[in-house]
């Protein structure tokens, strides 16, 4: 396996919100991209610093980048962190990006709290199965989880599942689909991971950078 060299540093990364809204803190710790990712099929981006680069991975698979140490440092959604365990990663900062929050939502019309009252065990579709059941778990509900990678809103309106838990930002994409929040479960944002032993070993190199992101994230 490859992995980094000391004097050099990889920071993962995935493309969508987390990419646009980390382009203040790379630019601010001198380690923004010299290219565009989204409009590229590479997967390693050189930066401003001939000594930083950037690898583009899938967001749920940067935990486990960071934890193996194939990368150094990386950004995570608080949600996919939970869903990873976290084990082996320092999470020093909440970088305060890509806010949104986790939540229960069913078809409008469907009396989710009678149903929950009732003890109606529930069919519950979500791609964040940790999380849904600590959360049911906590509240005593009895729930199936169906475990589905994508286009969870689609799963109620298709028979799928009485329930969904999923992301929700604006809300756009629930009422686009005739679906209503009907539980908020956590707040999310974006942090920073870092390999325990990048943080020993690489300390000199990842320490400017790390001071720098928390300067932006605290405004
Ligand atoms: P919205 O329509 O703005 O409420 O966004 C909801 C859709 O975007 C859902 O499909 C979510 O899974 C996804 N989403 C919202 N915020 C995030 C985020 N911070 N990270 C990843 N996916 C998100």
């Amino acid at each position: 396996m490859q992995k980094a060299n000391n004097d050099e540093l990889i920071l993962a990364l995935s493309k969508g919100r987390i990419l646009e809204e980390t382009a203040a803190l790379l630019d601010a710790a001198g380690i923004a991209l010299t290219e565009d990712p989204e409009t590229s099929r590479k997967l390693i981006f050189p930066t401003q610093n001939p000594k930083v680069k950037v690898i583009i991975v899938r967001a749920s698979d940067v935990p486990t980048y960071v934890q193996y140490g194939a990368a150094d440092f990386g950004i995570a959604g608080k949600d996919v962190l939970q869903e990873h365990g976290g084990a082996g990663l320092y999470q020093p900062i909440d970088l305060n990006i890509a806010k949104c929050h986790l939540a229960v939502a069913v078809p409008k019309g469907y009396d989710y709290q009678n149903a929950v009252r009732k003890g109606a065990r529930l069919r519950v579709a979500t791609k964040y199965v940790q999380a849904a059941r600590e959360h049911f778990a906590a509240k005593g509900v009895h729930v199936d989880l169906i475990k589905l990678y994508g286009s969870i809103e689609l799963a109620p309106l298709v028979g799928l599942s009485e329930a969904i838990v999923d992301l929700v930002s604006t809300g756009n994409t629930l009422r686009a689909n005739d679906l209503v929040e009907v539980e908020h479960i956590a707040d999310i944002s974006s942090r920073l991971v870092v390999n325990q032993a990048a943080l020993k070993l690489k300390r000199d190199l990842l320490q400017p950078i790390l001071d720098a992101f928390s300067k932006v994230a605290a405004g």
